[in-house]
This record gives structure tokens, sequence and C-alpha cells, in this order.
């Protein structure tokens, strides 16, 4: 432990975010940036080096937190990288982007604010970059073996960096025509901006890694090509195929999802397009899902100039604490979190519909008016029970001239050529079916990330493709040293 009493004399203290007002006129990461160095060495000697670190556990990477936490506190920040590093591929992506369950599951969050365990990732994560401790590890040797891995987002990224370390020759192929899945056109720049990407993906490439980006496997390639000419094909193709919501009026033009708005305005970031055609400048604004990507929406929607926006969430209201006995500790539970984009709309007084971040919570939407021209005009709501039964006498209308339907996804589109060519089929849940060893019923075919697991986190995705890669070292080879953090069938703690 570097400071035996730094979790009684240190509050927590979190990463300030810059002023509203400033920080919606750009499309910049929220976060001050600098701020965090200076706070973050006092708060990584708030940890207490417990003997059973349930952090740990709670992380699906598995992260030393403990070790690097004492480390930062000593100041030797070199040595934290690479312990960092040891067990997770992308520390930039989860610094920024990660819920934390690891600070749910910190001992200290028993009775006390848990230690700011992202912020002092995200800070390990700044300081190997600009002082150079996380340099591309090429194989010393090539193996002679071949993968190719379908889809770049952290789970493919996370697979073709251990491969190619191992000494495998390497190629990702994406449909899109930039790498990096959900991180580059989905998760908004506010909340990761896409020079961290850029920068990987130019480390990865110097370790040999191959992308060919602009590829549709199943479409442009034959999956079947694909495996005739490569050892072994991981899928990571991540869980595209978004929910709908079959309510009236749900053809009108105006009525859009959640992951057809969010990629063009990350377009518009990139400098593919000058504006979106899907923008949110002057409209009335209805989000339907309480998630974070409807989050995402919201933050893009307030950044767009939206006239007004709400959030519509299904379920109730939850607590500002947890509940102890639904979700004790070390569990992470659904609490009421305020992200960014929630403190924007309050601040802004963008959602004068809603309460007072712009969230309705159990609301649930029963059709869409149109305008007489086939445009979106209204919704039309409820208010339900914890059972999703209507309140009598709830119902009421909110002016929507742009909805954006944020409900979730199941798994791989259906539709995608890819299944059909290499004959696999979906699961009742709609992902992948594969064995404990990532393994697809079809041979030297193997399946990682959203695909096979189902919608979930980038730290989830980060740890499918390590131990997918692990798996797939041990097929080409017979045997591996490649970490496995996870099995196929892990799930979060729960009670
Ligand atoms: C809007 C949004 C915001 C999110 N924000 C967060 C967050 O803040 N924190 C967090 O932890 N999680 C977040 N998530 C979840 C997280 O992004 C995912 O769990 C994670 O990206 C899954 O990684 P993946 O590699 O399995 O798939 P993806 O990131 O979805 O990548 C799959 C890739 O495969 C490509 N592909 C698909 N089919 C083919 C094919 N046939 N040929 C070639 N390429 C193909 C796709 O184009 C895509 O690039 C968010 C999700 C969404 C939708
Ligand atoms: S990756 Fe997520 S769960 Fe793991 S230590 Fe970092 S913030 Fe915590």
């Amino acid at each position: 432990m570097a400071d035996p009493e730094g979790f009684m004399h240190t509050p927590r203290r979190e990463w300030p975010r810059r002023p509203v007002e400033e920080r919606v006129r750009d499309w910049d990461e929220v976060a001050v940036p600098g701020a965090l160095l200076p706070i973050v060495g006092e708060q990584a000697g708030r940890c207490m080096d417990c003997g059973i670190p349930f952090c740990h556990e709670a992380c699906p990477l598995g992260n030393l937190v403990p070790e690097w936490n004492i480390l930062v506190a000593r100041d030797d920040w070199q040595a934290a990288a690479e312990r960092l590093h040891a067990t997770d591929n992308f520390p930039e992506f989860t610094g920024l982007l990660c819920p934390a369950p690891c600070e749910s599951g910190c001992v200290l969050a028993i009775n006390q604010p848990a230690v700011t365990i992202r912020n002092v990732e995200a800070a390990i994560a700044d300081r190997a970059w600009a002082e150079g401790y996380a340099p591309p590890k090429p194989p010393r040797r090539l193996t002679g073996r071949t993968v190719a891995v379908v889809g770049s987002g952290p789970a493919g990224l996370a697979a073709a960096q251990q491969l190619t370390r191992a000494g495998h020759t390497v190629a990702v192929y994406e449909r899109d025509d930039r790498p990096g899945g959900l991180l580059r056109y989905g998760i908004p720049s506010f909340k990761m901006e896409k020079y961290r990407l850029d920068r990987r993906i130019e480390q990865m490439r110097e370790e040999g890694t191959r992308f060919r980006t602009g590829t549709d496997v199943g479409r442009d390639l034959g999956a079947r090509e694909l495996r005739g000419r490569y050892d072994a094909v991981l899928l990571a193709m991540g869980a595209t195929a978004w929910r709908e919501l079959p309510v009236p009026g749900r053809g009108l033009a105006g009525i859009h999802q959640a992951m057809e708005y969010l990629p063009l305005a990350n377009r518009v970031q990139q400098g593919d397009i000058t504006a979106s055609p899907m923008s949110a400048a002057g409209r009335d604004v209805v989000i339907v899902g309480g998630g974070d990507t409807g989050a995402d929406c919201l933050g893009t929607a307030v950044r767009d100039g939206a006239r007004s926006v709400t959030q519509l969430d299904i379920y109730p209201q939850p607590g500002k604490e947890r509940d102890e006995a639904a979700e004790p500790w070390p569990t992470h539970p659904r609490i009421y979190r305020m992200s960014a984009a929630h403190e924007e709309a309050r601040d802004l007084g963008t959602a004068p519909a809603a309460d007072a971040d712009a969230r309705l919570f159990a609301a649930s939407t029963l059709k869409f008016s149109g305008d007489g021209r086939g445009r979106v005009r209204a919704v039309r709501l409820v208010e339900v029970d914890d059972e999703r039964q209507p309140r009598t006498g709830t119902e009421r209308e909110l002016a929507a001239d742009l909805v954006l339907l944020a409900l979730g996804f199941s798994g791989p589109g259906r539709g995608d050529g890819i299944l059909d060519q290499l004959g696999l089929e979906l699961d009742g849940r709609g992902t992948l079916e594969r064995d404990r060893g990532f393994a697809t019923p079809v041979p030297g075919v193997f399946a990682a990330g959203d695909a096979a697991r189902g919608p979930s986190l980038i730290v989830w995705a980060i740890a499918e493709g390590r131990a997918a890669a692990s798996a797939v070292d041990r097929h080409l080879t017979g045997t591996t040293r490649l970490p496995s953090p996870i099995g196929p069938f892990d799930r979060p703690m729960s009670v």
C-alpha cells in the first residue's frame, strides 16, 4: 500500500469536465485536458491494496488494479504502464469509455466512494503514449500461420494484436472504410476522440497486422473463400442487428435508428461530409431508449443544436444508491447516473418535457403521429408501472420532428451473407453459436465479441478478443502462452 491512510484523509476527486457552454460548441472530449495528472497520484493512493481485490474480479480483463494504483501513487509510471498493458491491449479506450464495474466492486465502495480506478487507468494510458512506454511489439519470429479476423471493433482489434504479437500473419477485414467498429462510427468523439483509435491502429500496422478495409466478407469476398485462404478465421462482426419499435406510425419520415444517426455525425467529425442529412439542428428530438446509446444520441443532438431533446426510458427511475437487497456489493448496480450528455441537457434546459435532465422514466411509446405530409410530428406515450402496464390517465403527446430509436441490438445481421455461406446458425438470442473454446461448428472458424456474446461493453469485447486469440493460437500450434481472461459463457458478477 503506497499510503496506509490515504483512503482516510483523501476524498474521491473526479476528473473535472469542461463547462457545458464551452463543450457543446465543439465535439472534443468533455474532460478538462491535463486536469487529471495533478490529482491522480493522490487518488491512486486511496487504494487499500486489499488482500482479495474484488476490482480484479469485477473487471473482465482482470486488470491488476491495486498493482498499478500503488505504482502511480509512487510515481513509477513506466512500471504502471507495463502492468496495465499486461492485461489490457487498449487502456486508452477503457480508461475513457468503460462504465467501470471495478469501481462498483472496490472494497472501499462498501462504505465510502470507490477509488477512481478508471481515471487512474486513463492517466497511465496517456502517460504511456506521451513517454513511449507502450511501443509497438512486432514478433521476433513468424510462425508461418495465417489468420483472418472479420470485424475491426475492439474484439477484432484485441484478437488481431495478440495473434500478430504471437507471430501469426493476421489480416483484419472490415466492411467500413476505416477500422474501429463502434469505436469509429458509433461512439461520438466527445466521449473519445478518434486520434486515440488512429494511433493504436498505426501501432498495430507497425507490428505487422494488415487491414483490409472496405471489404464486406460475405458480399465482396466469399466467406468460404476466406476460410480457404487462411489457417483460421475469427468472426468479430459485432451485434449490428438493431431492435425495432413496431408501433403505428413507425414508417413516417424523421424516425431513424440510433446507428443510422450516430455514424453520420461521426462522419461529419471525420471530414467525410460537411453536414449530416439527419442533423437535429432546430428540431424537437425524442430518443426512445434509456441506455448509453440513447445518451450518445442526446449528446450528439445537443451539439447539433436541437430545439429540444427528450429521452424516454421504459424502466422506472433508479435510486441514487444501490439497492443492497437486489444488487449488493460487489455487483455493478443499476443506479441513477448523470452522464455528461444528461448534464448538458439539464444545464442548457433543452428538455422542457422532462424533469431535470432530458429523461422521462417509466415511459412507453404508443404511436407516432404524422404532420399530414408523411413526416413525424409527435410521439404519443404513456406512463407504465413496474410490470409495464399503462397507468390510466397518463397518456400524453410530445412534439417530435426527429425520433431516434435506441432500443439495443441482438446479434449479427441475419441477412449477412457470411452466415449462410458458412452454414452458421444464430442461437435463440440471435448470437453466433460457439463452444467453450470460442469455436463455431465450422472447423477453423472462431467467434468473439458482441457477435457471439450479444451487445456488451468494450472491456468485455477486449477480453473476448484476448481469450479468442488464445484459443486460435492453440488451434494453430497445439499450445499457447496467450492469456485467456474469460470463458465464452462468463457473465458479469451478479447475485
Ligand atoms: C452507440 C454506442 C455507444 C456505445 N458506447 C459504449 C461505451 O461508452 N462504453 C462501452 O464499454 N461500450 C459501449 N458500447 C458497446 C461497445 O461499443 C460494444 O460492446 C463493442 O464495440 C463490441 O465490440 P465488437 O468488436 O464485438 O464489435 P463492433 O465494435 O460492433 O465491431 C464490429 C465490426 O465488424 C464489422 N463487420 C460486420 N460484419 C462484417 C462483414 N461481413 N465483413 C467485414 N466487416 C464486418 C462492422 O462494420 C464493425 O466495424 C456502445 C455501443 C453503441 C452502439
Ligand atoms: S477496464 Fe473497466 S472494469 Fe477494468 S479496470 Fe478499467 S475501468 Fe475497471
